[in-house]
């Protein structure tokens, strides 16, 4: 059993007045994926080195596997790391590079040799072993830096920025790639990144940080779709949450929605909600676009558009907003032409006014 279990982990570095990681706790099931994901600067990378053993925190624990890791140094926590600046040693051919914990750990040869050819089959490096690392592409490495972390099958598996290098085709491709190869064998990941899109597609779970601390953490959708607050629609997902002010009208048999001088329809349950100042949260793609008025639309106008081959992204002002609106890639519109929208109120999220999520 590999379960990691982070409690009220702080970290402020020398000669810094804000803390690094401020009071995290989280837990990271045995064979689970978990992404750590946020802004430049939110602490993640601290975490998990906190995890490896790579920093120490000024308080607060760390337990692998049922067994209190604080004290313990990076070599006795039993883990396998993969980060950015990927070490790799430049003096050992790729198939020595990649076989290198197994030699360390003292496993009979021709068990290392099948090991190595395997993870060099699914990293795509099989026709490079015999290279130096001098004699590859970035991205070539990188691949040999995680080829050589999963190579030795620990039980946990860190890994900061590991596809950083790869152009963004490879990257992809190289993702799915990952995914199976972890979900094959059940290694307890914690994975860093500060792309959204990796961390929506990578993870069991995604935890978004924010100044040291975590914003939100749960499944890739619940995260996506139901954001705990205005930062985490923001930050996930390409284009970004929408998020409009509104004022709810109860005048009606149902709660409505004033936007502007506009009226359109709220979910019922919104009527119990206690204030009338509401900021509500759409996503892109649930925005219904028509070029005619009907009941509950909402009159906007095209600024932009985007085609982005899958999809065509309208940029709408609505009432002095802009909006993110996606159509299908056959909507033929022009900017200055006039749209109508219409959002489904179940796909409507509603945020109060220090940005945390109204749960109907
Ligand atoms: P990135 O995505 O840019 O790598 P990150 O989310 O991994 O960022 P960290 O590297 O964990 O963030 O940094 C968290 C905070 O701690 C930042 O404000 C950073 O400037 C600071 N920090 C990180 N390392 C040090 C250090 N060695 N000394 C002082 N401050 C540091």
């Amino acid at each position: 059993m590999a379960q990691i279990v982070l409690r009220d982990l702080v970290k402020t570095y020398p000669g810094t007045r804000t803390r690094a990681t401020d009071d995290i706790s989280l837990e990271v099931r045995d064979g689970e994926f978990l992404v750590l994901v946020g802004p430049s600067g939110c602490g993640k990378t601290t975490l998990l080195r906190m995890i490896a053993g790579l920093e120490t925190p000024d308080s607060g624990s760390v337990h692998i596997g049922g067994r209190d890791v604080t004290e313990l140094p990076a070599r006795e926590r039993g883990l396998s790391m993969v980060f950015q600046s990927y070490a790799i040693f430049p003096h050992l051919r790729v198939r020595q590079n990649i076989g290198f914990g197994l030699t360390m750990r003292k496993t009979p040869k021709a068990e290392i040799d099948r090991r190595v050819a395997e993870a060099a089959e699914l990293l795509h490096l099989t026709d490079y072993l015999d290279r130096y690392p001098a004699q590859l592409s970035g991205g070539q490495r990188q691949r040999v830096a995680v080829a050589r972390a999963i190579v030795v099958d620990a039980d946990v598996l860190l890994m900061d920025e590991p596809l950083s290098n790869l152009d963004a085709l490879l990257r992809m491709e190289f993702r799915t790639e990952l995914k199976r190869i972890v979900g094959r064998l059940g290694t307890t990941t914690v994975y860093v990144t500060h792309d959204q899109a990796e961390a929506l597609s990578l993870g069991d779970r995604v935890a978004v940080l924010r100044e040291g601390r975590i914003a939100q953490v749960g499944p890739p959708l619940e995260v996506y779709d139901e954001p705990a607050d205005q930062f985490v629609g923001g930050f996930l997902g390409a284009p970004p949450m929408n998020f409009l002010p509104a004022r709810l009208d109860r005048s009606g048999d149902r709660p409505a929605l004033r936007i502007g001088d506009q009226r359109t329809a709220a979910p019922a349950a919104l009527a119990e909600h206690p204030d009338d100042e509401v900021t509500v949260g759409v996503r892109a793609e649930n925005i219904e676009v028509f070029d005619a008025d009907g009941p509950d639309r909402l009159a906007a106008r095209v600024e932009v558009v985007e085609p982005t081959g899958a999809a065509i992204l309208l940029t709408v002002d609505l009432a002095g907003r802009q909006l993110k609106v996606q159509t299908p890639p056959t909507f033929r519109i022009g900017p200055g032409s006039p749209v109508w929208l219409a959002v489904d109120p179940g796909r409507m999220r509603f945020y109060r006014p220090d940005s945390t999520a109204v749960r109907l």
